[in-house]
């Protein structure tokens, strides 16, 4: 019996347990839909960088792909094949979530079964709960009943499928990043990266707090897709001893648990998680937005993380939170400002990390730093980029400084001489005011 195998993010041929069923059941046919509601708000930066997934996809399989609702597409790409069943990973956002419900019914309507099988995930959110049955707010306990539960082991791609294709099918979109330099895209290039970076996981504990160092994966987009479940990685990693894959492990556990605390609570994608930081008190955001945006702060490290995202669509994790902190807490600006502009820049825009991510640090989330913790962006450039190489790559006129000034906080008169801006405002005032905003909710 003919089947639909319906991509969405998992745009791979090994390890896709989904895939298997559908080509259990007979021929299949692999569908993309390219849903408007997804592709409108992706920015950039993530629609160029799905259309080369999608087109290295289409090199591997001969991917039908269909453009509007999925509501309507999908239920009439398995009426013209016949299928009987429509195989899917499960989607566990909100929106993927009512999608997928309304498509169920819908495919229901003309007879057709929507089969979930997996997810983007090793542990699937909601599959594992707090000792009272409530889903886990808190990390390190779910992190514990996360690896007790435990996952299966990577599948094989299907042995020999017999493809088919529909009358008519859109082009596969053709989006560029203008002046945005993206990883390359695709399932080959996801395992080229991951085989790349298991030579220096070893070193990982120690390098991935060090900006200027190439020493985190960049998996992240590779995972966001599903060029590469995480279930592969953490079956590579299990055969290593060492300490940083250890950690590693443990970084894609806060992946899977901000996917698990999205699914409980589907409206912190939005709103706040801890309902009081919607009392305190913050600042229009077109008093400074737009030099956090443009990285012309005044404060380099913040001004280095803003450039590389505009630059390359990415953005190292330690800066994230260093910029993410200093937009909430120096600026007073709400998060959700930031998580959209975030989720229009990077590459790796992913609903559930972003959002918990900026939760996170403006303490309104799950596990959130406390609120009174507020980082300090010159010290933490010292210590995280104590040579500086980060900030000098990706704010250059700090390369052009004089011979002892300091790369992370200098002189107004070298400001002045190489034409980088003076701070936009006093970080010593402005926590002092945090601080005192706090207080007020408390
Ligand atoms: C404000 C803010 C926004 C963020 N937005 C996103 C986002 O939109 N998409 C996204 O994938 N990650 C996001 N993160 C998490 C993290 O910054 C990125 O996953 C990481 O920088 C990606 O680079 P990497 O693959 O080299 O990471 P590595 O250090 O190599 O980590 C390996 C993988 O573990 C996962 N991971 C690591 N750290 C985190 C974390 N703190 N939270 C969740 N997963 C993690 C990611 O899947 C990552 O690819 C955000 C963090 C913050 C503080």
């Amino acid at each position: 019996m003919p089947a639909v195998m319906w991509f969405r993010r998992d745009l791979r041929l090994r390890d896709n347990p989904a895939l298997l069923e559908a080509c259990a059941d007979g021929a299949v046919l692999p569908l993309f839909v390219l849903d408007p509601a997804l592709w409108e708000p992706a920015g950039p930066a993530r629609r160029a960088y799905l259309a080369a997934s999608l087109r290295s996809l289409a090199g591997d399989l001969p991917l039908a792909v269909v453009t509007g609702d999925p509501v309507r597409r999908v239920v009439q790409a398995a009426v013209e094949v016949g299928a009987e069943r429509v195989h899917v990973a499960a989607d566990f956002g909100p929106y993927g979530h009512a999608r997928d419900l309304a498509v169920e019914q819908a495919l229901a309507e003309a007879g057709v079964e929507l089969v979930r099988t997996g997810s983007p995930y090793a542990v699937a959110p909601g599959r594992v709960t707090s000792g009272a049955g409530t889903p886990f707010k808190v990390f390190t306990p779910y992190s514990k009943a996360w690896a007790d539960h435990g996952w299966r082991d990577p599948v094989d791609p299907p042995p020999d499928p017999t493809w088919l294709g529909l009358a008519e099918t859109a082009d596969l979109p053709d989006a560029e990043a203008e002046g945005v330099e993206l990883p390359e895209a695709g399932e080959a290039a996801a395992r080229r990266q991951w085989a790349g970076f298991l030579d220096r996981v070893g070193d990982y504990g120690d390098d991935r707090d060090r900006p200027g160092v190439d020493g985190t994966s960049r998996m992240s987009p590779h995972l966001k897709w599903g060029e590469v479940h995480p279930r592969t990685l953490l079956a590579d990693l299990a055969r290593l001893r060492s300490d940083g894959a250890a950690t590693y492990r443990k970084e894609l556990a806060w992946r899977e648990f901000y996917a698990d605390v999205l699914f409980a609570h589907p409206h912190s994608a939005r709103d706040y998680l801890k309902p009081d930081y919607a009392r305190m008190r913050y600042d229009d955001p077109a008093d400074h937005l737009e030099a956090w945006c443009q990285g012309r702060t005044g404060f380099p490290v913040v001004d280095a993380g803003m450039r590389q995202l505009r630059a390359i669509g990415w953005m190292h994790n330690r800066v994230r939170m260093i910029v993410a902190s200093f937009l909430v807490k120096d600026l007073h600006v709400e998060w959700q400002h930031g998580a959209r502009h975030f989720m229009h820049s990077l590459v790796d825009g992913d609903l559930a990390s972003n959002q918990h991510g900026w939760q996170w640090v403006a303490g309104s989330g799950t596990d959130a730093s406390p609120y009174f913790r507020v980082f300090n962006p010159t010290t933490q450039g010292r210590k995280f980029d104590p040579d500086a190489t980060y900030v000098r790559q990706w704010v250059p006129e700090l390369a052009d400084l004089p011979e002892g000034a300091d790369p992370h906080d200098p002189s107004p008169a070298d400001r002045d001489e190489v034409g980088y801006p003076q701070p936009i405002v006093d970080h010593a005032a402005e926590r002092r005011e945090a601080l005192a905003r706090y207080e007020e909710i408390r």
